[in-house]
């Protein structure tokens, strides 16, 4: 398995899950990925993670206007304001 296979597993196991970063690598035995510039940018062109709901939402759903947010969040957040 190349490094680049384990990323996206890692990737794939995060996204849409409300889990953190550092769990993540803890189930794949990969801590040492918390510090790999590669990585973390490879994580950071799929996934993002919501500063409202705390899910890790793939990239799309990231709010145009407003990229600490997923669409989700961004929607509740003009109900509200209703
Ligand atoms: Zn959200």
């Amino acid at each position: 398995m190349t490094p680049e296979t384990k990323w996206q597993e890692i990737i794939d196991f995060l996204t849409g899950s409300s889990g953190s970063l550092d769990n993540a690598l803890a189930v794949f035995g990969a801590e040492d990925l918390q510090d790999h510039d590669p990585f973390l940018v490879t994580l950071g062109e799929q996934i993002f993670l919501c500063d409202t709901c705390g899910w890790q939402c793939p990239l799309e759903e990231q709010n145009m206007s407003d990229e600490l947010h997923c669409n989700d969040c961004c929607d509740h957040a003009l109900d509200e304001e209703e």
